[in-house]
């Protein structure tokens, strides 16, 4: 027996009747002799509901103040649920992420856990409370409160776990584990018993939003075990380890395919072919905190290049902005945009010793009619942007072509 941190997201928490259900899952978990440390997104659609009514006083609020609102979306959960497991005879304590000493750096919105002290969460534990303790929130060193990014309570769980030293993190949720991709959007998709902290890590940094790619990020690095699970049913749900599972001879070559819908794309034609180009372009929209995606660069003699990339579309109008201003400052002949373009990725371990892979990927989009305009690979990822219309077709298609919805290496 030991520790188990259990996380439950935000439409696992989104009813009464939801978090009765969750009071009895920590209650079983209770009962087999482990500790129990929960914690807890906000209700479903609560920090949207927040975001929203923020942007009725101000387009632009202020993001110290955004982290003070959002983080009281976890703060009714906790108690809500502490409440719950007192009927159920529990003895459960909420905590905030302050209360906890969660520490983070000062980067509101979107701020990087520095520390978590275990010591008052097991004193708590030591005395046989269940803890409750509220997910997506610290504490920076200038006492403010800070936000982890959306999704984020997923990291702030794998912390926790990690640094209780935990025997297993698990994130409970509305799908009953990791699948070959969205099953919304592919209803054959297929749930994976394992997939390695690689796979995973790449596919949430695709677009896989069912992990945040923090919290994969932090369980590979402290070898924390974790599972996703459903909320709503029993299973052994995807179980993200380093080791593999053994497929007979070989790894399947491709485990999932994972998108991303919100993606725009920039081209900068014409500017001088010479050292340095690449930073004068990128260095404004990185100084602006513009995270910048698929880069490519592409000279054909005539000392001038073309430089094209992809932003997140949130970041379209501003990115548009600071490139004219480049375009003039390096005399570029013109700028393209198109944020009507998303990104579909294959990811596999497999792919390493598999040369055809790319070739049955582009040919199967082909042949549906789905142009390319990017592409870009790694040892285990090929990633292509394509028309944000043809997003659903493209996962689809590749599905298929890829047999995913098949065991691999059962009888076809
Ligand atoms: P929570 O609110 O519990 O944190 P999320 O909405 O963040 O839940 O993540 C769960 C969702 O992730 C699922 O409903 C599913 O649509 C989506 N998802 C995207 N890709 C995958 C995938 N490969 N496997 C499973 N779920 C996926
Ligand atoms: N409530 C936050 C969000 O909606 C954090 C989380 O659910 O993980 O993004
Ligand atoms: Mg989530």
């Amino acid at each position: 027996m030991g520790i188990i941190v259990q996380k439950f997201g935000g439409t696992s928490v989104g009813t009464v009747e939801r978090i009765k259900a969750v009071a009895e899952k920590v209650k079983k978990t209770k009962k087999e002799g482990h500790d129990v440390v929960v914690v807890l997104s906000a209700m479903s659609g609560d920090t949207n509901r927040l975001i929203t009514l923020a942007k009725e006083f101000n387009e632009k609020p202020s993001l110290r103040e955004m982290d003070v609102l959002l983080t009281t979306g976890e703060q009714k959960t906790i108690a809500l649920l502490c409440i719950a497991l007192h009927s159920l005879g529990l003895d459960a304590i909420s905590m905030t992420g302050d209360q906890v000493r969660l520490k983070t750096d000062s980067t509101h919105s979107k701020a990087r856990i520095i520390e978590v002290e275990s010591a008052n969460i097991t004193k708590q534990l030591k005395i046989g409370k269940v803890v409750v303790i509220a997910g997506f929130q610290g504490r920076c060193e200038n006492n403010n409160i800070t936000t982890l990014g959306r999704g984020g309570s997923d990291t702030s769980a794998v912390a926790i776990a990690a640094t209780l030293k935990a025997i297993e993190c698990q994130i409970f949720t509305d799908v009953d584990g990791i699948y070959t991709t969205d099953p919304r959007v592919e209803p054959n998709a297929r749930r994976l018993d394992f997939i390695t902290f690689e796979e995973m890590l790449v596919m949430a940094s695709l677009g896989t939003k069912v992990l945040q790619l923090r919290s994969v990020e932090f369980a590979g690095k402290y070898n924390v075990p974790l599972r996703v699970l459903s909320s709503f049913k029993d299973g052994e749900g995807t179980l993200i380890s380093y080791e593999k599972k053994e497929y007979g001879m070989e790894s399947p070559i491709i485990s999932g395919i994972a998108f991303n819908r919100n993606e725009a794309r920039f081209t900068i034609a014409g500017v001088p072919d010479k050292p340095l180009i690449a930073s004068k372009i990128l260095y404004p929209i990185g100084n602006a905190n513009i995270d910048v995606d698929m880069i490519v660069q592409n000279t054909v003699g005539n000392k001038q290049t073309d430089f094209t990339f992809t932003v997140h579309r949130e970041d379209y109008d501003e990115t548009h902005i600071l490139l004219e201003k480049v375009k003039a400052d390096l005399g570029a002949d013109s700028i393209s945009a198109n944020s009507e373009i998303t990104k579909v990725s294959i990811v596999g371990v497999g792919m390493k010793n598999h040369p055809g892979v790319a070739q049955t990927m582009f040919k199967a989009l082909g042949r549906e009619g789905i142009n390319i305009h990017q592409i870009s690979t790694s040892e285990i990822k090929i990633s292509v942007l394509v028309d944000a219309k043809y997003m659903e077709l493209a996962v689809r298609t590749l599905h298929k072509a890829f047999d995913l919805e098949k065991e691999p290496f059962e009888e076809k």
